[in-house]
């Protein structure tokens, strides 16, 4: 069986957060199942691309309304990620160095889907399954049914996943003469309020659609940014999928990025010489619990929040507590957190940008992590934390919900609040704190977590299952 995913972001090519992780590993663990499975992307002029080595796979031209385009199709020769890798090139559109917040998006993404049709109608055999990944892509599922050009790929299945409901490519109906021609009949599957929106058109084409875990599927048939009665109309074709990681990349036992690495049984001393580190180059005490942020400086993410949480736990606990915050985001949160550093410079570390080795030591050296999050569709990040030991205390939403099980249930391993008003949070970081003064306690807590498995093999297995169940 071959699927073809289709994504703007991937692991190690392109990231800005989970959907790179997630493309970036899920398609090498469906590999290990048998199914043949490879990404196709745009280009971007990041390092890995600069740094590898592509053959040029096919070419061709086409217009974008009256803009005449020409694309290029690259594959990464020698397999690195552990499938085959295409990057499609368009002059001019999909050439740059970010991935978001150009002023064309909807063009870039329309010319990305447009030459990935042209190229699997006209230069390779069609795949099983076009599984695309969030609503950049999500105009493909209407494409090969109701654009005239593309009809032949009409019997071509379609997966989509939701990473994210909030963003949902909105764009006004005049972009509508830039799309492929199309059965204007059916311009209806396009609308959703007067615009254009790929994500309900994905919704209502695709063969199936998934969410990146269970609870999150149940929280977007009651609140989806509009499109809530959609996702509950469409139910009968949705799974709830969660995701998983890849534990050959997320490993404390074999991890090049942190300074030292650790397993179960020399967990205590690996993490505190990691915290040794860190705290060092930040000036802070090694000696205290650390707990993180990790993260997008985003209302989504609870970021908002951040400063009164920190500020009210270091009031409260000055002695007791370091935190350290990588980030970055809303420039308003930006300029709070830094205020904060500066008030509390020996318990407070900050690193505002993306930083992926940052990320992985920060990781490794905290003790807690703190995802005081308003919307979470799977969260990767407790899931990297369980993995490194690092006790999650999250809101109990959406994916931290389905992977966060409270110390208070039987099993437990982190600590879960159910508001973000109020001082929920910090009281479940007291509780951790609680917790954390008796040495023997806080090892259960470690070794349960890190004794998890949520590698991707069963979730892999369940996109396979899905796969075989359109197919047959
Ligand atoms: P998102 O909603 O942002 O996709 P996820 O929890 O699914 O959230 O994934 C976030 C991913 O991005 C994780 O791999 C996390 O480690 C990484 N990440 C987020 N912010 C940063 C940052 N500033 N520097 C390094 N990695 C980051």
């Amino acid at each position: 069986m071959q699927v073809l995913h289709l994504s703007v972001e991937c692991f190690p090519v392109a990231k800005v957060g989970g959907l790179a992780d997630v493309v970036g590993s899920l398609p090498k663990y469906q590999r290990h199942l048998g199914i043949d499975a490879a990404v196709v992307m745009p280009w971007y002029d990041t390092p890995f691309v600069r740094e590898n080595e592509w053959d040029k796979v096919a070419e061709g031209s086409f217009y974008q309304g009256s803009e005449p385009l020409n694309y290029i199709v690259f594959k990464e020769r020698v397999d690195k990620l552990g499938f085959p890798l295409y990057l499609i090139k368009i002059p001019g559109k999909l050439d740059r160095p970010e991935v978001y917040c150009y002023a064309d998006e909807a063009e870039q993404w329309i010319a990305f889907q447009h030459a990935f049709l042209r190229w699997i109608k006209y230069d390779r055999t069609a795949p099983d399954i076009i599984h695309c990944h969030d609503h950049h892509v999500g105009l493909i599922p209407f494409l090969i049914r109701y654009a005239n050009e593309f009809n032949s790929l009409k019997d071509i299945k379609t997966v989509f996943t939701v990473h994210n409901g909030q963003y949902q490519g909105w764009m006004g109906w005049n972009k509508s003469i830039i799309l492929p021609a199309f059965d204007t009949w059916r311009w209806g599957l396009l609308d959703w309020d007067g615009m254009i929106n790929p994500l309900a058109t994905a919704i209502k084409c695709c063969d199936a659609y998934t969410t990146v875990s269970e609870g999150y599927l149940e929280e977007l048939y009651v609140e989806a940014n509009g499109l809530q009665h959609l996702f509950r109309d469409e139910s009968a074709k949705s799974r709830g999928i969660v995701n998983g990681i890849d534990v050959s990349y997320w490993n404390p036992a074999t991890d090049p990025l942190i300074p030292a690495t650790y397993s179960l049984p020399t967990a205590a001393q690996g993490k505190q010489e990691n915290k040794k580190k860190l705290c060092a180059q930040y000036g802070l005490s090694e000696q205290l619990p650390l707990l993180s942020f990790i993260g997008r400086f985003a209302l989504e993410k609870g970021a908002d929040c951040l400063s009164k949480i920190i500020r009210n736990l270091l009031s409260q606990n000055m002695a007791e507590i370091t935190i350290f915050i990588l980030g970055s985001g809303d420039p308003q949160i930006e300029d709070e957190l830094a205020d904060l550093k500066a008030e509390f410079p020996k318990h407070m570390g900050l690193f505002v940008g993306y930083n992926e080795a940052l990320a992985h030591q920060v990781y490794a050296a905290s003790d807690m992590l703190l995802m005081p999050s308003r919307v979470e569709p799977c969260g990767l990040n407790q899931l990297y934390a369980l993995k490194y030991g690092t006790i999650p205390i999250v809101r109990g939403i959406g994916g931290l919900q389905d992977t966060v099980k409270d110390v208070s249930e039987d099993g437990g391993y982190g600590f879960v609040f159910a508001q973000l008003g109020g001082n929920d949070a910090e009281e479940a970081v007291e509780r951790a704190l609680e917790q954390y003064k008796t040495e023997k306690d806080w090892e259960v807590l470690r070794s349960r977590a890190m004794s998890l498995d949520f590698s991707w093999d069963k979730s892999a297995q369940k996109y396979k299952d899905l796969y075989d169940q359109l197919i047959n």
